[in-house]
């Protein structure tokens, strides 16, 4: 019966992977957003509005895919980028 063993710890494996690829597409956004914003802070390495280099954030402009929407933020101007839009 060893096969047999070999056969469940091989489907216990797959299922394991499984939900790791799930785990891994409900992470894959913020992935994307590290794997942005590292690549933004290489590229440019400063606040984009004030030129500070502390707490690098990416702040969208708006929800989609152009990277010509996404600007790159010290922490300040960010929160001050979602104060003034909430409040106009
Ligand atoms: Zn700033
Ligand atoms: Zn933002």
């Amino acid at each position: 019966m060893k096969w047999r063993k070999k056969n469940v710890s091989k489907i216990k494996k797959y299922n394991e992977k499984y939900r790791e690829k799930n785990k891994e597409k409900q992470k894959l956004w913020s992935y994307a957003y590290y794997y942005l914003r590292d690549k933004m802070i290489k590229e440019i390495g400063k606040c984009q509005k004030c030129g500070s280099q502390n707490q690098l954030e990416l702040h969208h402009i708006e929800y989609n895919n152009n990277p010509k929407s996404i600007r790159l933020l010290c922490r300040v101007c960010h929160q001050g980028e979602h104060l003034k839009n909430e409040h106009s």
